[in-house]
């Protein structure tokens, strides 16, 4: 449902406003579908991950039986999948919904360090963050890329506090730091961020900016490459066994049809829904959550002028900031950060949430008003409740993860942040491993995640090949940013077929070839899983005129 009295439509968890940009798209979605050449297998780089492959995934699973069942295909457990199947383990993996409709979806696409967890004092999970926002700047540059991020400080006392956090942040990044930090005069803010009302001195410093669904998605194929087995659209409805868990029972969404998944052990890495599942086994004790809900707005091209990121601190007075960060041609802010007691599956953006986020843009971009908001999306941080915390803020709970071992056979691992879901991963098989006889050690750290090599060198392959086509420059960025190694697959597509070099809407950033992308490489089965997730057409304010399923 819309908090708003204009004309929106909610999808997949995300609200585009009909004022926005026109709601529809140019060409029907099964327009994009890719057959696969014959003897086009030269070209794979690695196994399609398809509707084919789900299809003989689900074969699998209902007749093998694995070291791991995964349930929760999140940024968390699509990096437990891979870290477990690179040690040598059998692997199965089930995700309810779509790979990262969860959280993982909907987050702040940053990957950093958490400058302001200093303020609490929490060192070791800063330093965690950094040192894992390092590893992932190198495993993914084309995915997670440096931000040059904005603070403003106009008075003496405000710039030395800074400056005394940006050194002690830089100094826990030491050898993994991503850019330094400057101090900024007026003017350099002004040409950074001609749309500001007041431009103030300040510092600039570095973050790393990603796309969490495409992050999720590019581990979840890296797990299928090295030999696990993944599904989405399969719904865990029950833990098998008596007294020890054994593995589980799963629905088809697709199908309706139900199965059994047997496995040594079984890791629930269902984020916010964590203490639902792990309530589906008896005596699993322990699991104790305080989802937090964060919003995020999108801002039509040219409403909030930056071409780079700025922490604002809330127009509320209450410690908190919020980021306003630039998205292809538009710009999001965010987040809030309240506690948590609605629907898990469909939290929604409310009023209050809305007028938090917009009352601190408009503090610094004079001008801006609801109007230009074009879409928006709300997430629930898997916070973990802590005893004692009482009546504690959910921006105070902390970051951090826990692993709940229970009932035998069982492992519970959540809270956490995107940022540190490689550590998190390898800490939880590193206790499986061991419960199950052990294996070899962690390889993650060591397997590049959908790009071989530097972006630069591939950008510039790609730039070749792009001109062969006829198409500009930018397309080689973009599809290098976007798809990794895959950008080969992408040009010898739309090579194939010129009319996929195109926008899928006029005025769009978003090519032909991604949805046909989406379904022959991401195993997206539904409209929703390629407007949202894969194409992130919904952050631009675009969903499709009728969602239907389309397997
Ligand atoms: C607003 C917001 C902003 C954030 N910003 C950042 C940020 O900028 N940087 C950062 O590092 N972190 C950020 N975070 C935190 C980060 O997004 C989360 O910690 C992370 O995505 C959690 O991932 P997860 O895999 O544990 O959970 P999820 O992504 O929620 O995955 C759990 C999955 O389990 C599935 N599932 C549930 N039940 C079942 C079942 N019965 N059967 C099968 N599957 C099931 C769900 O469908 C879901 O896909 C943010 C969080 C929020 C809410």
């Amino acid at each position: 449902m819309c908090a708003y009295s204009r004309q929106c439509k909610t999808f997949g968890g995300f609200t585009a406003f009909a004022s926005g940009i026109g709601i529809g798209i140019g060409r029907g979605l099964d327009e994009y579908i890719f057959e696969e050449a014959p003897g086009a297998s030269y070209y794979r780089l690695v196994l399609t991950f398809s509707a084919q492959t789900r299809t003989a995934g689900l074969t699998r699973m209902a007749e093998d039986r694995f070291d791991v069942l995964v349930i929760g295909g999140g940024i968390t457990g699509a990096g437990i999948a891979l870290d477990a199947t690179a040690r040598g383990l059998s692997v199965a993996l089930v995700e309810k919904d779509d790979f990262a409709a969860g959280t993982s979806g909907r987050s702040s696409r940053l990957v950093h360090g958490g400058l302001r967890y200093l303020e609490h004092g929490e060192f070791g999970l800063v330093l965690q963050s950094l040192r894992e926002r390092g590893i992932l700047f190198r495993l993914a540059p084309h995915l997670v890329r440096p931000v040059p991020m904005y603070m403003l400080a106009g008075d003496l006392r405000r710039r030395a506090t800074y400056r005394a956090g940006l050194t002690g942040y830089e100094m826990l990044a030491a050898g993994r730091n991503v850019g330094y930090h400057t101090s900024v005069r007026a003017g350099q803010v002004a040409e950074a961020i001609p749309g500001l009302g007041e431009p103030s001195r300040g510092f600039r410093y570095f973050e790393c900016q990603t796309d969490d669904a495409r992050l999720t998605i590019e581990v979840a194929r890296a797990a299928q490459a090295a030999g696990a087995v993944l599904a989405n659209h399969a719904r865990v409805t029950g833990l098998l066994g008596d007294g020890r868990v054994t593995g589980a029972a799963v629905t088809d969404e697709i199908t309706g049809q139900g199965f059994e998944v047997r496995a040594r052990a079984v890791v629930n890495a269902t984020g916010i829904w964590a203490e639902r599942v792990a309530g589906l086994a008896d005596g699993s004790g322990g699991v104790q959550l305080r989802p937090s809900k964060g919003v995020h707005l999108v801002f039509a091209p040219g409403a909030v002028r930056t071409t780079a990121a700025v922490a604002a601190p809330s127009a509320a007075h209450d410690g908190r900031y919020i980021f306003i960060v630039p998205w292809e041609d538009r710009v999001y802010a965010g987040t809030t950060d309240t506690p948590y007691r609605g629907d898990l599956d469909d939290p929604e953006v409310g009023e209050a949430d809305r007028d938090y986020i917009l009352a601190a843009v408009v503090r610094l971009f004079p001008g801006v008003t609801g109007d230009d908001v074009v879409a928006s999306w709300a997430g629930l941080r898997p916070l973990l409740g802590q005893d004692g915390a009482g009546d504690a803020k959910s921006s105070d709970l902390s970051r951090k993860h826990a692993i709940f071992a229970g009932p035998f056979g069982l492992y519970t691992i959540t809270g956490g942040k995107l940022t540190t879901y490689r550590v998190m991963a390898e800490d939880l098989v590193d206790r499986v491993a061991a419960d199950l006889g052990g294996s070899g050690g962690c390889r993650t750290r060591e397997i590049p995640l959908g790009l071989h090599g530097s972006a630069a060198a591939a950008v510039r392959l790609a730039r070749d090949e792009v001109r062969r086509l006829g198409l500009p420059p930018r397309t080689a960025v973009r599809l290098v940013q976007r798809y990794g190694d895959d950008w080969r697959q992408a040009a010898r597509m739309i090579g194939e077929d010129l009319i996929l070099g195109e926008p899928v809407a006029d005025g769009l950033p978003v090519l032909g070839v991604e949805v046909a992308l989406a379904r022959s490489r991401e195993m997206a089965l539904t409209d929703e899983d390629i407007y949202v997730r894969r194409t992130r057409l919904t952050t631009l304010g675009l969903t499709p005129s009728a969602g239907s399923r389309q397997p």
